[in-house]
């Protein structure tokens, strides 16, 4: 794309170019099950980036492994399709060493509830200043549908064919004690409310996380069920933590929208402030320090 066509800084006395959300689809098409709930969710993002008016160069979406987390080839910006559950760390170096680029890191519930869920904890409570939307269809899809740790309790399928032991995880609950501080709830079947909760948590400065109710129709299509079960979430006051958390566990309907949101320091910020400071004793030479422990 143009500089223009990308949203670029025009020459003084020039419009803008307005950049629609199909300029950010890339070359490749999604190679999903058609119907997949992940294409509500990658509309959502092409449409959050354009509200935005985003520049795909200082744009990196990050993934883990699995069907939603083909994502970033689809999209028109850098991308990172990494390893099984490491989304967050490497989202977080990114943010770290490069602290002008947004970073959104995006996989499934498999990725990020199981083999990923220290790094989601530790992503959380240090207040990265990125974006995590977790796309939830509570299989593990990309491998014929075995049951994740969102799978509701007594669920069958090719690998429980007696039903699933253990209990789902809420990861908008978890999310909330991990201390992010930002914690919403969309569903791929109302994309545009998504985009909203999109926008708001790439704007949030610190760790945003929006879990996504993202049915898989191959292996549990559950689209029918989501649009009668889930309402908007009560107005309440978004700093309090216990009626976040109170609001995220409602079991008749499920509540979507933003359930928790609060400023704190972002690591990136601290870490700025570490290396200031670092720089500042760095006029003295590594030796001095390394003296200083001797
Ligand atoms: Fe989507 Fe399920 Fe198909 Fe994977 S298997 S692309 S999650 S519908
Ligand atoms: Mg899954």
């Amino acid at each position: 794309m143009g500089d223009e066509a990308v949203g670029g800084k025009a020459a003084a006395g020039m419009t803008r170019a307005v950049v629609s959300p199909m300029a950010y689809r890339s070359e490749h098409k999604p190679t999903w099950c058609p119907g997949c709930g992940d294409f509500g969710v990658l509309n959502a993002i092409y449409r959050t980036m354009a509200d935005l008016q985003a520049r795909p160069e200082n744009f990196v979406i990050v993934s883990g492994i699995g069907c939603s987390s083909r994502l970033p080839e689809f999209v028109n910006a850098y991308g990172f399709h990494s390893v099984h559950g490491r989304l967050l760390p490497i989202a977080t170096g990114i943010k770290l060493a490069r602290p002008e680029l947004e970073v959104l890191a995006v996989g499934g519930d498999g990725d990020g509830l199981a083999i990923g869920g220290n790094h989601f904890m530790h992503a959380a409570r240090r207040n990265v200043d990125i974006a995590y939307v977790m796309m939830d269809n509570a299989v593990y899809g990309m491998t014929k549908g075995q049951p994740s740790p969102t799978s509701d309790m007594g669920m069958v399928t090719k690998a429980s064919p007696y039903g699933v032991l253990e209990q789902p995880i809420n990861p908008a609950a978890l999310a909330i004690a991990f201390g992010a501080t930002f914690v919403a709830r969309g569903y791929s079947g109302k994309p545009r409310d998504l985009e909203a909760l999109i926008v708001s948590a790439i704007s949030h400065k610190g760790f945003a996380f929006v879990h996504v109710v993202s049915p898989c129709v191959t292996f549990l299509d559950a689209f029918d069920y989501w649009q009668a079960n889930t309402v908007e979430v009560e107005a309440h006051d978004p700093e309090d933590r216990s009626e976040a958390f109170r609001l995220t566990s409602i079991t008749d309907k499920t509540r979507l929208g933003v359930f928790y949101q609060r400023e704190e320091e972002t690591l990136d910020e601290k870490y700025k402030g570490l290396r200031d400071r670092a720089l500042i004793a760095g006029r003295l030479k590594v030796e001095d320090f390394i003296r200083e422990y001797q």
